[in-house]
């Protein structure tokens, strides 16, 4: 089952941001220069008419580890996501590689600003993330996650092996609640371990459902 990982990272935009928890409004396109990848395409660099140090951490934290880098000194995050890279800076700054054109621009700044105004409103309820937080999700690793999954290989998520079910659920390319078993009572103490190994952001961010 595919998965889109910018829906998984706005699941509640559905529900209406209000107007005044919005961080990021709109986006000025300040430069474009031809793409290193993709022949004929550009990459770009646009300014939010924001400050965004409060949401970097935040959006790393809401992010599936095998598709996000956090540039700690920088304060930046690299999303690897919509088949490009998006780099958020905290000034405001966003880059942006393989663009067909403005228009799309465009379209890719729109969901950019989604996701900082989710990760807004996620600042706003839970406050500024904790250390741990942040260096539990820098360490997480498949590995990590499949140590805490039944182990039987019995395939009822789709996939051959418990690790291989880790490693897309690590990249956001599928969701954890599709480890069926996790539920049975005799998991129970797999499905707590997991919990406490994720925090609340990854929980939410890898699927693992209620
Ligand atoms: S459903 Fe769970 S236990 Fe079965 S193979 Fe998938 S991850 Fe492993």
């Amino acid at each position: 089952m595919e998965i889109d990982i910018y829906k998984l990272m706005t699941e509640t935009k559905q529900k209406k941001i209000e107007t005044s928890s919005l961080l990021v409004t709109r986006f000025e396109i300040k430069e474009t220069m031809p793409c290193f990848t993709t022949h004929g395409y550009i990459r770009f660099v646009a300014q939010a008419d924001s400050q965004l140090d409060k949401v970097i951490e935040i959006i790393f934290l809401k992010s599936p580890p095998g598709i996000v880098t956090y540039a700690q000194q920088e304060n930046a995050v690299t999303l690897r996501i919509l088949n490009r890279l998006i780099t958020i800076f905290s000034s405001g700054k966003i880059g942006v590689t393989n663009t067909k054109d403005l228009n799309e621009a465009h379209e890719i700044l729109d969901k950019v600003k989604d996701i900082i105004n989710e990760a807004y409103a996620d600042y706003l309820k839970f406050g500024k993330p904790k250390p741990e937080d942040i260096e539990a999700v820098r360490k997480m690793s498949w590995i990590e996650i499949y140590k805490c999954l039944p182990q039987t290989n019995c395939q009822k998520c789709g996939y051959q092996t418990c690790s291989a079910l880790a490693m897309t659920v690590l990249q956001g390319g599928a969701k954890l609640a599709q480890c069926t078993p996790l539920k049975d009572l005799k998991y129970h103490a797999n499905l707590a371990r997991l919990r406490k190994t994720l925090g609340p952001f990854l929980e939410k961010t890898l699927g693992l459902g209620s």
